[in-house]
């Protein structure tokens, strides 16, 4: 496989995960975004291709019958997945890429790659993730109740990540999630090639 790492972001509706990436990736060019589709509607401000891509549940379904996804998972009762062509292409092109995916996406590319690294996003507590949410101003009071339980049911699958950050202050919060990719880079396993090609010379 490609030696560029996948990084999978994962935490509660809320927790802070789309912040963390934006402000990672901003710093880390050699990071790129997975871009996911989803069969959920565009809200106000999202561009197509941007945020995500927007299809109905019929191409959705073609997509799933074409192989096309690296995972796909249903999330409040729409579909989201990660188109693979596109993560293959970034992979090949020398660059890591970052997901931003819920626990069971997340579970599917460990299971398919086992060197990509889990990182769970979490607020320091339940009480602030309600906060958070509410604050955002995006959600409705039923969203909001489905969003909240959901949460407790994602932090409740932690064994399964790699690493844990809690969302306390943010600057604190991507400070520690570039650590985390910099030591992942640094890992004797991943360096060997460099490693020996320096006593070759
Ligand atoms: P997610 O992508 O996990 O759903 P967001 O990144 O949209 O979460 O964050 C949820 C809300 O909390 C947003 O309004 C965001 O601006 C805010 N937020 C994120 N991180 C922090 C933080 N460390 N402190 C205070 N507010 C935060
Ligand atoms: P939102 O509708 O708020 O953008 O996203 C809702 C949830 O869907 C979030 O928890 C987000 O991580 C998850 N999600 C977004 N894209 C994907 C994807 O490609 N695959 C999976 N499995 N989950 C996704």
């Amino acid at each position: 496989m490609n030696k560029g790492l996948l990084i999978v972001i994962c935490g509660p509706s809320g927790a802070g995960k789309g912040t963390v990436h934006d402000a990672v990736l901003a710093c880390m060019p050699q990071i790129r975004r997975s871009i996911s589709v989803t069969t959920r509607l565009p809200r106000e401000g999202e561009v197509e291709g941007v945020n995500y891509y927007y299809r109905t549940l019929a191409q959705y379904q073609q997509m799933i019958a074409h192989g096309e996804f690296l995972e796909t998972a249903s999330v409040f009762d729409n579909y989201y997945g990660t188109p693979k062509a596109a993560v293959m292409e970034t992979l090949a092109s020398g660059y890591d890429v970052m997901f931003e995916i819920d626990v069971a996406g997340a579970r599917q590319i460990k299971a398919k790659y086992s060197e990509s690294i889990l990182i769970f996003i979490m607020t320091p507590d339940f009480k602030t993730l309600e906060a958070r949410l509410r604050g955002r101003g995006t959600e409705s009071e039923a969203s909001l109740k489905t969003r909240l339980t959901g949460a407790r049911v994602e932090l409740m699958q932690y064994q399964m990540f790699d690493y844990i950050v809690f969302n306390d202050k943010i600057e604190d919060t991507v400070m520690r999630v570039e650590a985390i990719i910099h030591a992942e880079k640094s890992r004797i396993r991943r360096n060997t090639e460099r490693i020996e090609g320096i006593l070759a010379e």
